[in-house]
């Protein structure tokens, strides 16, 4: 089981795009904004034709950090593990199903360091994905705190660690801490020279926008594809929804329509063209990750952070 040349040659030119961004500088700006855009409209458009670029694997719905307009709603989650042998039953069926072909296994969260048996996850994924990159997207306030066992764990397992850069954590002391044991950060969301900034995830709760229109403008659709109980989404809202609705009493509808199900999929093709294609419940989304509102601040917990 391989991931297939088109594959690597797909997550190669990001990776090179992002180095470059980093390499002159202009981490979260405007113009990387413009090229994440640009990356979601390649998968959006074209990732039927190759093979599935990545899925997310939500450890934790709830964080250690409360961002601003947090695209998972995790500031407004309760506390929730995932369960390892539900997650190991559909990375199973997963694997099945792209014989291995996935480019990245992203284990995320909320903060997926919060979950006690992260260990056990990141074997499960590089044992049913022997040739995919695992990554641990991580806001790093955790790190210093693991012990060895876990960074052993990810040199056993080839983990990529991608933190997050948000401010006020000692990213030095990190990576020496990393260098320790062999590690070398790549950091996420072009972020490596520059500290993260927010962005304005908004809903429309009259549900009246034009759903193929917010499909091609979201900066979501095709990059965060989640995979929960036994389905898979094109986007984080689709599983997450229900953080938001429970704390502000709404009724954004999520339904069936809204992903679908990898054991009644006959094969990875009516997946990949499922995830290829806007959902009803895109209908609620204003604008998805393309407004910059300024620099990184803390949530309020207050609904015009999201609407
Ligand atoms: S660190 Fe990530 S998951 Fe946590 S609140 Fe911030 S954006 Fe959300
Ligand atoms: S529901 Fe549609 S527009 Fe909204 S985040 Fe998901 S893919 Fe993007």
């Amino acid at each position: 089981m391989k991931t297939s040349l088109k594959t690597r040659l797909w997550l190669a030119i990001e990776k090179k795009a992002k180095e470059a961004i980093n390499f002159f500088g202009v981490g979260n700006t405007r113009f990387s904004l413009l090229l994440a855009r640009i990356n979601s409209y390649l998968k959006k458009h074209f990732q039927r034709n190759v093979s599935l670029q990545s899925v997310d694997v939500h450890l934790a719905e709830h964080c250690n950090l409360g961002c601003f307009s947090c695209n998972h709603f995790s500031p407004l989650a309760e506390e929730e593990f995932a369960d390892l042998n539900i997650t190991t039953r559909d990375l199973r069926r997963l694997s099945e199903l792209t014989k291995g072909n996935v480019g990245i296994i992203y284990l995320v969260g909320g903060e997926p360091l919060l979950h006690p048996n992260i260990i056990l996850f990141m074997q499960v994924a590089r044992e049913l994905f022997p040739d995919s990159d695992v990554h641990i997207i991580t806001n790093g306030l955790l790190l210093l705190q693991q012990k060895p066992e876990f960074w052993e764990a990810c040199k056993k397992y080839n983990i990529i660690m991608t933190p997050t850069k948000y401010p006020g954590v000692d990213w030095d002391k990190i990576e020496k801490r990393a260098d320790e044991f062999g590690y070398k950060f790549t950091y996420f969301d072009f972020s490596g020279t520059s500290e993260k900034v927010s962005r304005r995830f908004a809903l429309d709760l009259t549900g009246s926008q034009d759903m193929k229109k917010s499909y091609e403008n979201c900066c979501m659709a095709c990059c965060s594809i989640g995979l929960s109980d036994g389905r898979l989404s094109t986007c984080s809202f689709v599983f997450n929804m229900r953080h938001f609705n429970k704390y502000f009493k709404q009724n954004v509808p999520v339904t069936s329509a809204d992903s679908i199900d990898i054991y009644k999929a006959k094969d990875i093709q009516e997946i990949l063209d499922f995830l290829g294609n806007p959902i009803p419940l895109c209908r609620y989304c204003k604008s998805i990750g393309t407004e910059i509102v300024g620099e990184w601040r803390a949530t309020k917990r207050e609904l015009s952070e999201w609407t």
